[in-house]
């Protein structure tokens, strides 16, 4: 299963891959924690990127394509993976489909997640992220707070608010995603393995998922 999931910055992309995850086995590819794990490891790609992303821009394709390319043609993305956060414009999708036909692979689905706007600024206002880089679980100080205070459930590292998850930086995250990445849905739309759906619960936003899945 080869998925791309789409939608604006709090749509629930982060929050559906890592359920799709474990219902699949295969990886969750999320471009934005492999660039936060370089920027956090000071190594020459994170250097590249960290000043787009503190402001909310997009890294250039190039840093992208490095990251994907190199993280694809693991052993592990064999039998899938689910692509969140990427691709993010026309020319990733362009590359994608480059990179993919020579790895002799095809996608199953094409996903996007639909969330009104303020439903989007509410959740990303109100996410905090674990610090750990290899292990960013995602909580929400209305709807999942940590067991305790500021601490991560899962590894015990401290839980933050990203740089990027101010409201300003927010507002204009969102105003990147309609001007470069909602054309992917006219990119994308017309293929039969597209598909949109409302992203309010995650349960059932999954379950709905599980059933076209197997329906196409
Ligand atoms: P995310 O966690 O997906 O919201 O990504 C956080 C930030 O990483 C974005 O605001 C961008 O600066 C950068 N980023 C992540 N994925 C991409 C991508 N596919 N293309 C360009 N920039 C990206």
């Amino acid at each position: 299963m080869r998925i791309i999931m789409l939608g604006a910055p709090g749509a629930g992309k982060g929050t559906i891959s890592t359920i799709l995850e474990k219902e699949f086995a295969i990886p969750q590819i999320s471009t934005g924690d492999i660039l936060r794990g370089e920027v956090k490891a000071g190594s020459p790609i994170g250097k590249k990127a960290e000043e787009y992303m503190k402001a909310g821009g997009l890294v250039p394709d190039e840093v992208i394509m490095e990251c994907v390319r190199a993280r694809l043609t693991r052993d592990d993305c064999r039998n899938g993976f689910i692509l969140d956060g990427f691709p993010r414009t026309n020319s990733q999708a362009e590359s994608l489909k480059a990179l993919l036909a020579d790895m002799g692979m095809a996608l199953s689905a094409v996903i996007n997640l639909e969330a009104p706007e303020e439903l989007l600024l509410r959740r990303l206002t109100s996410r905090r992220t674990c610090s750990n880089s290899s292990c960013q679980a995602i909580y929400n100080i209305h709807t999942k707070p940590a067991k305790k205070d500021g601490i991560c459930d899962l590894c015990g590292s401290p839980i933050i608010q990203r740089d990027d998850e101010t409201e300003e930086v927010i507002k204009k995250r969102l105003d990147i995603y309609r001007e470069n990445t909602l054309p992917l849905l006219e990119y994308y739309g017309k293929e039969p393995i597209f598909f949109s759906i409302p992203c309010i619960e995650a349960v059932e936003t999954v379950d709905e998922i599980k059933r076209k899945l197997q329906k196409g």
